[in-house]
């Protein structure tokens, strides 16, 4: 069956400002700059190597469709929604309310787009028109919990997706992995009291938002269990993702039996990222890509659904995301041309410190059921 793939050329015109991730400010002596570290330059070159890389051919195109307020409304305030038509309604949009996540004039219908790109590859998925597939969204989503928007995420998209997927397609359990760098504290949010929904967070210890991600924060009530944080050392690269993925992520998986597997795919992990302090490469990537696309395969007869968060490196994303979009596809189609350099700097030896700090996550998978 086909691999579906979500791009809409507005994803690539989310208006970040003058601002290199504050706004620009003369009385701060911040330089305006024309590259906000969001940037959506950086997904749009990731579609164009999925374009020129020939990978389009081996994927079925999916039409994103704005979500409704209905949508959005399952998983954030109301007001959260009115702030959002409000600023996007300013001659030069403004601040969503952290000050580093803009949303220009009209920027709204982007992020809509964004939150129903992830809906349309959901819902195709479990329909079955396709079998599984990557959704290059933008803007990202895993930050914006409940309340609002929140580092550089306006809604969050696969929140939003899984809401879609147990209200309105009938699914009872969706799993949502996110190895972007930073921790998935919207999600984590979201579903704190639900266990519908499995989240689990791989990223940096303390690298972003303040004082969360800790494997001590794991949902209440009945919630209690299903949030799983594994916080990695600065400095891990593809060993400690891969010795997370095998002992953590795999393992939480197949206890909890989803019938839908969400990944909220950054590649802010990546050892050029300017946001993060993580060595993997486009290889550590696609190792993660395989293991999960085969795990969900055990599962969940291969339901799996890739729907992009953050990532910062111009130079190296795009190389990144093509080495998951064909493990999808299993066509292989360019090589990454920095891999000889990368390799050199370390990342595939597992440490100790990595090694202590996924074991004791691992401990917490007896309590999924
Ligand atoms: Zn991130």
């Amino acid at each position: 069956m086909s691999i579906g793939y979500v791009w809409n050329t507005l994803y690539g015109w989310m208006d970040t400002g003058t601002g290199s991730m504050m706004g620009a400010s003369v009385g701060a002596r911040l330089q305006p700059i024309t590259h906000h570290l969001a940037h959506p330059d950086t997904k749009r070159r990731f579609h164009e190597l999925v374009c020129a890389s020939g990978q389009l051919e081996h994927l079925r195109s999916i039409q994103a469709i704005k979500a409704t307020a209905e949508d959005i409304n399952r998983v954030h305030v109301p007001e959260h929604l009115q702030n959002m038509q409000r600023i996007s309604a300013l001659p030069a949009g403004g601040d969503a309310g952290d000050g580093v996540t803009m949303l220009g004039n009209g920027g709204l219908e982007i992020a809509l787009l964004s939150a129903g790109g992830a809906i349309e590859l959901t819902r195709k998925v479990v329909q079955g028109e396709v079998s599984s597939g990557y959704a290059l969204v933008n803007p990202p989503g895993h930050h914006a919990p409940r309340q609002g928007a929140l580092g550089f995420c306006v809604f969050n998209n696969t929140s939003v997706a899984a809401a879609y997927a147990r209200e309105v397609l009938g699914l009872k359990r969706v799993a949502i992995v996110d190895w972007d760098v930073h921790h998935g504290n919207g999600t984590q949010d979201i579903w704190w009291q639900d266990p519908s929904v499995l989240t689990i967070s791989l990223h940096q210890h303390l690298c972003y938002p303040a004082n969360l991600g800790y494997t001590t924060e794991r949902g209440e009530g009945d919630g209690h269990g299903y949030n799983l944080n594994v916080p990695l050392p600065p400095g891990g690269g593809n060993a400690a993702y891969r010795y997370a993925m095998e002992k953590v992520v795999v393992p939480a998986l197949h206890a909890y039996q989803p019938e839908l597997i969400i990944v909220g795919s950054g590649f802010d992990a990546s050892i050029m990222d300017p946001l993060a302090r993580m060595m993997v490469t486009a290889a550590g990537f696609r190792n993660l890509a395989r293991t999960i696309i085969d795990c969900a395969k055990d599962v969940c007869e291969g339901r799996i659904v890739f729907v992009q968060e953050g990532g910062y490196s111009p130079h190296y994303l795009p190389f990144c995301g093509l080495a998951v979009i064909e493990e999808l596809t299993q066509v292989r189609t360019v090589a990454d041309p920095f891999n000889d350099f990368l390799t050199t700097m370390g990342g595939d030896e597992l440490l100790t410190a990595e090694r202590e700090a996924v074991d004791s996550a691992a401990k917490l998978v007896r309590d999924i059921r």
